[in-house]
């Protein structure tokens, strides 16, 4: 499911044919495009916080300009992100929390250019508040509404209510991440799903089709700081890319209420039976989803945040991957990604899944 941008599955039709019809009218014309058009507006009308939306190719970039936006927007430095949370590939966010500050958490980003950076545990909404009392000079909080790149980790009960509360009274602006749950958890991504509407959020992977893209959206008020009306610079030779844009908007088109009860249906076919496996078989471990995502986690009862999913069995990940693979389902060769579910799967795929995935159980207790 390459990460997450499948959601109609590969080379649906519907969406090929959008593309192709794109590619025979030119594939890039550096200028606004109809097709970007249409797909703005049906961001614009389906996510909560998107009254402005700006197309960029990669959710790296999304996020990247994200930071600036913020960063011009309240002219405050810091930027304050989740234990496990996964922003791209960009220098500010690639940070891990260090003995006494942040620090880089690859070669090659300069510990100048995390210095601003500060790290917190998902599902604690204390902790932010204590950050927020004691920093002043924070722009905002980046966040994944549901955790994607550590598995996957639902927010707790108010968790994301609490944060919106605590970020508005300390005047720091609220990123939500939603490059993955953008139309993947609901039709209205999972500020619409868990009724919290952030600032600004970064889009990407569904969006467009299965080709290169990303988006970042938020209110007028801020987004009005880009460039070239604004003095936050943004901008990108491709961005908006009307072949992107053409085969984005023909999967926005085919997603409707019933296609996510009927993805959620699925993918409780597969988790439900499977976290009965583990309990029947007294094998320690869970499975955690929300809507058409999921991740199976061993040596652990439940993952509520990054130190958790730092704390789960790899190893019995490893020979589960191995078996799959060998058994013909390829899984994300990672515990720390997700699962995803798409409109192309049946039944037969799902009752498969779980058929093999008893078959590696009895394989390691045999
Ligand atoms: N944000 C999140 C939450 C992601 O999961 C990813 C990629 N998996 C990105 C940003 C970066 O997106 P891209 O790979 O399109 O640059």
């Amino acid at each position: 499911m390459a990460y997450g941008p499948l959601i109609t599955g590969h080379a649906n039709p519907v969406v090929i044919n959008a593309a192709k019809k794109q590619i025979d009218m030119g594939t890039v014309y550096g200028t606004p495009s109809y097709a970007e058009l249409e797909l703005l507006k049906k961001i614009n009308l389906r996510v909560p916080c998107a009254e402005n939306v700006r197309l960029t190719n990669s959710g790296t970039e999304a996020t990247m300009h994200a930071i600036r936006l913020a960063r011009g927007f309240t002219n405050k430095k810091g930027i304050i992100k989740v234990n496990g949370g996964f922003h791209g590939a960009h220098d500010s966010l690639l940070a891990t929390s260090g003995p006494a500050h942040c620090i880089p958490s690859s070669a090659g980003v300069p510990e100048d250019t995390v210095k601003n950076t500060h790290v917190i545990e998902y599902n604690d909404a204390c902790e932010l508040d204590s950050l927020l009392q004691k920093n002043k000079d924070v722009a905002a909080l980046i966040i994944e509404p549901v955790m994607g790149n550590v598995g996957v980790i639902p927010p707790k009960r108010d968790y994301l209510n609490e944060i919106r509360k605590i970020t508005l009274e300390h005047n720091v602006l609220l990123i939500f991440d939603e490059v993955i749950t953008g139309f993947r958890v609901s039709g209205k991504c999972a500020q619409g799903f868990f009724g919290v509407t952030p600032d600004i959020c970064t889009l990407g992977k569904i969006i467009g089709g299965g080709f290169p893209v990303g988006a970042l959206a938020g209110k007028q008020e801020i987004m009005q700081y880009l460039a070239p009306a604004g003095p936050v610079y943004e901008a990108g030779t491709f961005s908006g890319n009307p072949v992107t844009a053409a085969a984005g908007s023909a999967v926005l088109d085919t997603l409707s209420e019933s296609t996510y009860s009927e993805l959620k249906r699925k993918t409780k076919m597969i988790t439900s039976p499977i976290t009965d496996l583990l309990i029947d078989r007294n094998i320690n471990g869970c499975v955690q989803s929300s809507t058409s995502m999921f991740q199976i986690f061993f040596g652990i009862d439940s993952v509520t945040n990054g130190t958790d999913a730092g704390n789960i069995d790899s190893k019995t990940f490893e020979k589960m991957f191995k078996y799959m693979l060998r058994s013909g389902i390829y899984l994300p060769p990672s515990p720390l990604e997700t699962n995803f579910i798409s409109t192309a799967h049946d039944d037969s795929d799902i009752n498969k899944f779980v058929e093999i995935f008893d078959q590696f159980l009895r394989s390691i207790q045999s």
